[in-house]
């Protein structure tokens, strides 16, 4: 049987150019009732082809004036948690389910998720990530196609197809539910300890046949890292091409392997 052809390697410049024109293409967007209070289109920030892509809601009042996602307090919050992974914003990629704010913060509506999420999926496509961290509910909805409670999924990771692409979901609460909940914001630390894991170990980190039973708020799903050793390309940054590898992401001796959902 004949071999499928070789994918070809994520190029910077290429996806970056068509991200730039996927953006331009938007900055009148009116397909739903949001363009009507919007300053500006947030579209997206970050490397173009990034291993690691976050998913949030959509922008809120800073986003919305300075034209880039996670720039207000929820954003000083997720600049915190990827620094204690050892990744900074320009190794990742940002996006939100809307690119538009909604009116006074209030959740996206239906018809307005429906508007945009193929511009999202047309995103993905073009970075091709391997890890997408979906912040909070709505991203977690659109991304893994599941009604299940973010409580439940949180700090586990699920292969699945996203815009034809296969990729790790790997949900977390949205970071702005610790800025009024100060527990929430251990939860997430422990939560992106564990996205240090699968982004050192890949689908390694991946436990076989382990369903969503466990306690989801039990923060002890994943060991804490004691000492580090070298896996030698076992991880989803182990390309060499990517934007992630090189961060000091290190797999670790000890660690126990992802629950999945
Ligand atoms: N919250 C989001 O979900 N997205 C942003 O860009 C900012 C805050």
């Amino acid at each position: 049987m004949a071999s499928l052809p070789p994918i070809p390697p994520k190029d910077p410049e290429v996806a970056g150019e068509a991200l730039r024109g996927q953006g331009e293409s938007l900055v009148d967007c009116r397909a739903c009732a949001l363009c009507q209070g919007r300053t500006q289109v947030v579209f997206g920030a970050g490397s173009p082809v990034a291993d690691l892509m976050f998913v949030g809601e959509g922008p809120g009042f800073n986003e919305d004036k300075q034209g880039e996602p996670f720039v207000g307090q929820a954003g000083k919050l997720l600049n915190e948690l990827l620094e204690g992974i050892g990744l900074s914003r320009s190794q990742v990629y940002i996006g939100n389910v809307v690119k538009c704010r909604p009116p006074g913060n209030r959740d996206p509506l239906p018809e307005e998720i429906a508007a945009c999420t193929p511009h999202l999926m047309q995103q993905i496509r073009v970075i091709r990530p391997a890890v997408i961290c979906t912040l909070g509910r709505f991203a977690t909805r659109v991304i893994a196609q599941t009604e299940a409670p973010i409580s439940a999924v949180r700090g586990k990771a699920k292969e699945v197809e996203v815009a034809g692409i296969p990729v790790i979901v790997f949900p977390v609460f949205h970071p702005a539910a610790a800025l009024y909940t100060a527990a929430n914001r251990g939860v997430l630390e422990q939560d992106f300890q564990k996205l240090r894991v699968l982004l050192a170990r890949g689908r390694g980190a991946l436990a076989a046949g382990q369903g969503a039973e466990g306690d989801p708020s039990d923060p002890t799903e994943v060991a804490t890292p004691e000492a580090e050793v070298d896996v030698p390309g076992g991880g989803v940054t182990g390309a060499g091409k990517s934007a992630v590898a090189g961060a000091g992401v290190r797999p670790t001796a000890g660690e126990e392997q992802l629950k999945l959902w």
